[in-house]
């Protein structure tokens, strides 16, 4: 169990590079964010890869809402 305020030594840090937009193939708009990720270890830096975020695609908070049209009959209507 590990006390308050203990620090260990880290041998490996995952760092994100610069982030910049990005076209998104799914959407066809520029609403994709895209960084390369840097593996920093004692040896040296090592680009492990690249990280995309698209604001539309990957959203899970903020689905895109149904499409429905709201109705509101008018009262001759309803008794039809
Ligand atoms: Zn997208």
């Amino acid at each position: 169990m590990s006390r308050p305020g203990t620090r260990y030594p880290v041998d490996v840090v995952l760092h994100p590079g610069a982030v910049r937009t990005d076209w998104c193939p799914s959407c066809k708009a520029q609403t994709r964010c895209t960084a390369g990720l840097l593996l920093l270890t004692p040896d040296g830096v090592t680009a492990a890869g690249t990280w995309t975020w698209c604001e539309i695609c990957n959203d899970p908070d903020s689905p895109l809402p149904a499409r429905r049209i709201p109705r509101v009959l008018a009262p001759a209507d309803r008794a039809a």
